[in-house]
C-alpha cells in the first residue's frame, strides 16, 4: 500500500510562559492508501489536538507532517485550504448538515459551489446514495430524518469530492447502537468499495472494532498500536477490551 501520511515528531504545545500543556509529543506514525484507522485514548490524551493538526485546523509547535509527501506543515492559509476542499473529507458528531436543504441537496452543496456540471453532480450524487442506502429520503429535510440517517448523508457529502482521506471525530457519538452500526458499515463500504482511506477518533471499544489498525494515545504519546490482520470483528473487540483493561485507570477513563 503506499504511503499516504506520515507524521514526523509532531508536537503541540498549548499556551505560554509557564502555563503551558503538552498536547503531543513527537508522535510519529504513517498512514498509508486503504487503511480505516482508530485513534484511541482517554479524555485529554490528545486525540482531538491530532486530527486538528492532521487536518490542519491548528498548526504544530514542532515535527512535520507530509502528505503524498508534501510537507503541509510549510503551506501558507491559501494552500491549506485549498488541500483541504481537494484532499480531505469529514464526518462530525453533530453532523453539520444545513436546515434548509434538502439530503440530496446537502450532499452536492460542495460540488454546485465549485460549479461543476449539473449532469455530472447528480450521477456521481445518485450513485453515492444508492451505495449508502439514503436514496429514498433525498428529498426529505434532515429534521425529517433520524440521527442514523444524517450521519450517513454526511458521510456521503464526506465522500463527494472524493477525498483521499476521511477524517471523523467521534461519529457514532449522537447515535443509538443500531445507527452507529449501520454507520461503521457505511464506513467499511466506503472503505472497502470505493477504496477510501478512513481515520476515526473514538473512545468506544466497539466502534474501533470496524477499523483495520488502532493507535492508543495517552499523554499525548502513541503507546501502544493495533493491527486487526485476520481477526474477526468480535477477536478485535477482545483484544481492543484487553488493551483497554491492561491500562486501566487512564484509558478507562473515557468521555
Ligand atoms: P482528547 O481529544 O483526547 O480529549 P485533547 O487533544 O483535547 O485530548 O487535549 C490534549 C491536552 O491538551 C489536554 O491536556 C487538554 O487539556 C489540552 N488542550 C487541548 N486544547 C487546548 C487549548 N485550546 N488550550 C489549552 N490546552 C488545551
Amino acid at each position: 500500500m503506499e504511503r499516504l501520511i506520515y507524521v514526523d515528531k509532531a508536537t503541540k504545545y498549548y499556551g505560554n510562559n509557564g502555563n503551558v500543556t503538552k498536547a503531543l509529543s513527537e508522535i510519529e506514525f504513517e498512514i498509508s492508501e486503504g487503511e480505516f484507522t482508530g485513534i484511541m485514548g482517554a479524555s485529554g490524551s490528545g486525540k482531538s489536538t491530532l486530527l486538528a493538526v492532521l487536518s490542519t485546523i491548528d498548526r504544530l509547535t514542532s515535527g512535520h507532517i507530509y502528505f503524498e509527501d508534501e510537507d503541509i506543515t510549510q503551506l501558507n492559509e491559501e494552500q491549506l485550504a485549498d488541500f483541504r476542499e481537494k484532499k480531505l473529507g469529514f464526518v462530525f458528531q453533530d453532523f453539520n448538515l444545513l436546515d434548509t436543504l434538502t439530503i440530496e441537496e446537502n450532499i452536492s452543496l460542495a460540488m454546485t459551489l465549485q460549479n461543476k456540471d449539473h449532469t455530472f453532480i447528480q450521477e456521481r450524487v445518485q450513485k453515492i446514495m444508492a451505495q449508502l442506502n439514503i436514496t429514498d429520503i433525498r428529498n426529505k429535510f434532515p429534521y425529517e430524518v433520524s440521527g442514523g440517517q444524517k450521519q450517513r448523508c454526511a458521510c456521503a457529502r464526506a465522500i463527494i469530492n472524493q477525498p483521499k482521506i476521511i477524517m471523523a471525530d467521534e461519529p457514532t457519538g449522537a447515535l443509538d447502537s443500531k445507527s452507529a452500526e449501520l454507520l461503521l458499515n457505511t464506513f467499511v463500504t466506503m472503505n472497502k468499495e470505493m477504496k477510501t482511506t478512513l481515520l476515526m477518533v473514538t473512545h468506544d471499544a466497539f466502534s474501533a472494532s470496524y477499523c483495520n489498525r488502532i493507535l492508543f494515545l495517552k499523554d499525548g504519546e502513541i503507546f501502544n498500536e493495533l493491527i486487526r490482520g485476520n481477526k474477526s470483528r468480535r477477536e478485535f473487540l477482545n483484544t481492543i477490551l484487553d488493551v483497554l483493561s491492561i491500562n486501566g485507570g487512564g484509558l478507562t477513563n473515557v468521555e
